[in-house]
């Protein structure tokens, strides 16, 4: 017997429609290129979103059509990201920080119809305009310029939009945004998510035991609305009608915390890389910024290590561990302490919120070893794989990625885990980042956590190089901290305080800086291609 309630889509158009009810006044606040502050409140960005959807209506955008972005965080990439599906079509945020050939394979992999582009980008639209193919371009004028391109501007094409809207009826399983992974392992694939997933991902994302948003918060999109829906932060702070700051393309400690100061921010997520800057910048200028006093902030996208969790508490952040995927949404773990868990020892709880935590409701995850699914004790190591309403059920138009899908309907994540007796998941890394020595695996994950805690790191990358006796054995890639002076062999003495001899690196390279992935994460490709033709020591030992 089916239950007697109505069938009610689930759509961003009615998140759309009840900020402007109730919120209308709330603010949205962006920094704009020129560093000026731009304001409005929900409701002018309600007017313009609608008028946005009916102009694209007008230019023939039709059901599922795909619309991209290259555009920073701010207002006008708000209007985008519930405008175009409004109107039926599909919001493609394109990675600025992708390398030109591969934004052009990706939007002409997605058919991306229409380019909405900030003016400041342009230089990088004409790099791969040829191979994208766009049917039309419609740029985004800042500090009042307007387009001088012979290319449609935005103010001009909403402007046609003005009047009467009627949204088409829309199912809640129809597509509203799609996002590229970006390529930290192969080929950019492209997750389409649908109206139903992004409702649902706002709701869990906002529960008190996962992120716990209400609409007195202030939220900040700090992770680029570029990358993974930026966290899911846009879609929560207009569901719940927060307000919400768009940091825009500045985003180093003193813009960041400026802004996080004056607007009063509460809520913010950024990758490890991002909390570390945001740190510096915190320590090297003591009581110069004053956070919220409620000021909470989320690390996801690699592990954060444990001295940057211990180092921003001491700054009165405190910094909430989740983990996803753009495959995601991406929010699908936290790692919160459970109500019995308050009254364990500072260290025991440190090493509990570095791990990644449990599913958020109605996220499934098991670990897979080879010889099926892997006891929840800790320390059987498997395969990480997720399902849910808000985990991709494949990729747009890659059929030679099924195999990401297991028969019984349960997403690979290629990430490499164990799961404690409470349900706590730990990344133990990326399964082509893993060092295979002698027929054991090392965690290059937990080694660089470690290497991070010593006074004298900055930044730490451990990377599989091939050994003629071993296959391969871990080498540690090394950014001192300014000024100091520290030796391989302190390096690994400190490690062997916590890892067996035959997991500590065998060789220590110092260096400047190190690589990153457009998202901010350790280039661990490009390392272990810098390596591979180490002379170890004594080959063969
Ligand atoms: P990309 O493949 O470009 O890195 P994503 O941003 O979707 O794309 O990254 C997802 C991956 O990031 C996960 O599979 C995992 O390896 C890593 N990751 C995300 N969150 C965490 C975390 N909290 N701890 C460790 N790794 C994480």
């Amino acid at each position: 017997m089916d239950g007697l309630m109505m069938n009610y889509p689930l759509s961003l158009v009615h998140l759309l429609e009840r900020v402007n009810q109730l919120f209308g006044k709330v603010e949205v606040v962006s920094r704009l290129p020129d560093r000026s502050i731009h304001r409005y409140t929900y409701a002018e960005f309600y007017r313009r979103s609608r008028q946005l959807a009916k102009a694209l209506t007008d230019a023939g955008v039709q059901r599922g059509d795909r619309v991209a972005t290259l555009m920073w965080n701010s207002y006008r990439h708000l209007e985008a990201y519930f405008g175009i599906p409004a109107c039926g079509g599909v919001v493609h945020t394109l990675n600025l920080r992708l390398h030109p050939s591969d934004l052009g394979y990706i939007a002409k992999h997605a058919g991306d119809r229409i380019l909405i582009v900030d003016d400041v980008l342009l230089p990088l639209y004409e790099q791969f305009k040829e191979q994208a193919g766009f049917e039309r371009v419609v740029v985004v004028g800042h500090g009042g310029q307007g387009a001088k391109t012979g290319l449609d501007d935005y103010e001009e094409f909403i402007a046609r939009g003005e009047g009467d809207f009627e949204y088409p009826k829309l199912d809640e399983n129809e597509a509203a945004a799609m996002c590229y992974t970006s390529g930290t392992t192969g080929k950019p694939k492209g997750v389409l998510y649908s109206h139903r997933a992004l409702v649902l991902h706002s709701f869990a994302f906002a529960l008190p035991d996962a992120f716990g948003v209400a609409q007195k918060d202030v939220l900040m999109a700090l992770a680029p609305m570029f990358h993974a829906n930026s966290h899911g932060i846009p879609y929560v702070a207009v569901m719940l009608g927060t307000k919400l700051v768009l940091p825009g393309s500045q985003v180093d400690a003193e813009n960041l915390l400026e802004l996080m100061d004056s607007e009063r921010v509460t809520v913010t997520t950024a990758v490890p890389t991002v909390w570390g800057i945001i740190l510096e910048g915190l320590e090297k200028n003591p009581g110069r910024w004053k956070l919220a006093p409620n000021f909470r902030g989320l690390a996801g996208g690699s592990a954060p290590p444990e001295s940057l969790l211990r180092r921003l508490d001491a700054q009165g952040v405190s910094l909430l561990h989740l983990w996803g995927m753009t495959e995601t949404t991406p929010a699908a773990t936290v790692s919160r302490l459970k109500s019995y868990m308050r009254k364990l020892p500072i260290k025991q709880k440190y090493a509990v919120r570095c791990r990644q935590g449990w599913p958020l409701p109605f996220v499934e995850m098991r670990a897979m070893a080879p010889r099926g699914e892997a006891p929840w004790d800790g320390e059987t190591a498997g395969e990480l794989q997720v399902r849910g309403p808000w985990v991709a059920a494949s990729y747009y138009n890659m059929p030679e990625e099924a195999r990401r899908w297991t028969k019984d309907g349960w997403f690979c994540t290629g990430d490499v885990c164990t799961i404690d007796a409470e349900g706590f998941m730990k990344i133990m890394d990326r399964s082509k980042d893993m060092i295979k020595s002698g027929g054991e695996w090392i965690s290059s994950v937990d080694l660089e956590s470690a290497l991070m805690d010593h006074p004298a790191v900055r930044q730490a990358a451990v990377v599989a190089v091939p050994h003629p006796k071993w296959d391969e054995r871990p080498l540690a890639v090394i950014v001192r901290k300014e000024g100091v002076v520290v030796a391989a062999d302190d390096l690994r003495s400190f490690l062997s305080q916590k890892f067996s001899k035959w997991q500590l690196p065998d060789a220590f390279v110092f260096v400047e800086t190190l690589p990153h992935t457009s998202t901010g994460k350790l280039l661990k490709s490009s390392l272990r291609e810098q390596y591979k033709a180490w002379k170890w020591e004594t080959p063969g030992s």
